[in-house]
């Protein structure tokens, strides 16, 4: 593998985008060299717990007995995102149900079964839950709430993925997909305002290949200090951060140095769930001046999100003795236990009397099963009213927040990248993690976004990779 050689389509990076674009690509008849800098496929996709966000009408909603369509995915998806872009939206709603067959056409069946609860993920195999903020105001008034976290048949909250990624690779080989190993993408051959393939670099050498279409996969940033430093200082300092070495954002700046734009680079998702058990939800939570902020029943990243935003990243959990218990996922430490709440105010810095007016106010407003402020969901709205009460510490720092990037490349519905003004650089795609789709920040993230959108947009970028690669062939267009 030296030299100079040339493909139909090179796809850099075999995560669940690339492996899917390269697959996609290939069945579309194209031929198709992956780059893959790691010694296997796999990279931040094999550690996911496995969450798809699928819907629109399922195989495995409809099974569970589960309505949904299109039209109600499109309408919850455009309220949750800061800037959608509706055609991805649209694209991703009215192509859900059928992609969710495509993947099971990879040779795995998601679950038939739902798992009712409020939690980070299915404990077991269970196929389907609620994995974003569909119940939550005012989404729920919005578009009709269904759930559609679908996981992959693995028990456990990680690792999950991998299964998806050896059926994948296992279909690239089917299809004639050749994958280099161990070999690093580290510049595109541009010539001309087109790009015309990569150069890369393995332990036994380097070389060019030359490809009508590339196709960057590469991951997100996470790992990248000096990127994490400009763009999510948030993401800078106390909170773990999740993924793997190579998510460096090379992808992202190959990209940029084609002229690609890129879109919500300061954007992350981060997060510290406090729940399961579910009771837990029936707390409040304030700030260090006493008060609410958000609607404690959104999904956990939503809630995260939110304590970012509050005076020193600072808020607490406060729970009476009936509904109190510990998290399963240990990260949010229990504070202490106060037999009033005049001690407690004290004991957590808040002044006083601000605590005891808001739990009289949003006791008495529970207790006829409203909550006029956030709007949580009344299956959630309990008086907080018996004492002793505990708290927990959701501040950045004392909490153990993680999380990893959501900013990438501008691209059009089919992955081409774009600059600024909107046109496209020839011959370049970006899908997953270093492309920017429909996740864009952590209040209006679901679980199952990523991998949703990263093998939904890795196709279509794939399939339309494909198609002008073929067509300057057999045009014979030199590349
Ligand atoms: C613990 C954890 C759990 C998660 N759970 C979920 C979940 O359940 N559902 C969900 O939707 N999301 C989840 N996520 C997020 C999701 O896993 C990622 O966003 C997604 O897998 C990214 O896919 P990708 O194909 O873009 O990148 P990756 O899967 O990271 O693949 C990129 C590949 O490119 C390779 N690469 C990088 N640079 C180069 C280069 N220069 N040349 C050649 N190859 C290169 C890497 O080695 C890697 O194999 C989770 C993340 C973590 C960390």
């Amino acid at each position: 593998m030296a030299g100079e050689q040339t493909w139909d389509v090179v796809v850099v990076g075999f995560g669940i985008a690339g492996g899917c674009a390269a697959v996609e690509a290939a069945a579309a008849g194209a031929s198709v060299l992956v780059l893959e800098r790691a010694a296997v496929p796999g990279g931040t996709t094999a550690m996911a717990g496995g969450h798809f966000y699928l819907g629109g009408g399922t195989v495995v909603q409809r099974a569970t007995g589960h309505q949904d369509t299109p039209d109600d995915m499109y309408a919850y998806l455009m309220a949750v995102t800061p800037e959608p872009e509706a055609d991805k939206i649209r694209a991703y709603a009215d192509g859900s149900a059928a992609h969710c067959d495509w993947l099971e056409g990879l040779g795995f069946e998601f679950e038939r079964s739902y798992y009712p609860h409020k939690a980070v993920i299915q404990p077991q195999t269970q196929g389907l839950m609620y994995t974003g903020n569909e119940k939550v105001w005012p989404f729920r008034d919005l578009a009709r709430p269904a759930p559609r976290g679908h996981k992959v048949p693995v028990p456990g909250e990680t690792g999950g993925a991998s299964l998806v990624i050896d059926l994948l690779a296992r279909r690239a080989d089917d299809l004639g997909v050749e994958v280099w190993y161990e070999t690093r993408a580290t510049d595109l051959v541009s010539d001309s305002g087109r790009v015309r393939g990569v150069r890369w670099r393995s332990f036994g050498g380097n070389g060019v290949v030359l490809a009508g279409s590339t196709i960057l996969a590469t991951g997100g940033f996470v790992m990248n200090a000096q990127m994490v430093a400009e763009h999510v200082p948030q993401l800078a300092e106390k909170p773990f951060i999740l993924g793997t070495p190579y998510d460096d954002g090379t992808g992202i700046r190959l990209g940029m140095s084609a002229g690609g734009q890129t879109l919500h680079m300061d954007q992350a998702f981060i997060t510290a769930p406090f729940y399961p058990p579910a009771t837990l939800l029936t707390g409040i939570v304030v700030n260090r001046d006493g008060k609410r902020f958000v609607a404690e029943d959104s999904y956990h990243s939503r809630t995260s999100a939110f304590v970012l935003d509050q005076p020193g990243s600072s808020a607490f959990l406060i729970v009476d003795s009936v509904h109190i218990a510990l998290p399963e996922i240990p990260l949010v430490p229990f504070i202490d236990g106060w037999e009033t709440v005049a001690e407690m105010e004290r004991a957590l810095g808040i002044p006083s009397g601000n605590l005891a007016a808001t739990l009289a106010a949003y006791n008495a407003a529970a207790a006829r099963g409203e909550d006029p402020d956030f709007h949580k969901h009344p299956d959630w709205l309990e008086p907080q009213g018996t004492g002793p009460w505990g708290a927990f510490d959701l501040t950045l720092g004392k909490a153990t927040y993680a999380g990893f990037t959501l900013g990438g490349l501008r691209c059009t519905v089919d992955g081409q990248v774009q600059r600024a003004d909107g046109s496209v650089v020839a011959g370049l795609y970006a899908a997953g993690a270093c492309a920017s789709n429909i996740a864009q920040d952590s209040k209006g993230y679901s679980s199952g976004t990523q991998l949703g959108e990263g093998s939904f947009f890795g196709r279509r970028a794939g399939r339309h990779a494909a198609g002008q690669a073929q067509y300057r062939r057999s045009a014979t267009t030199p590349w």
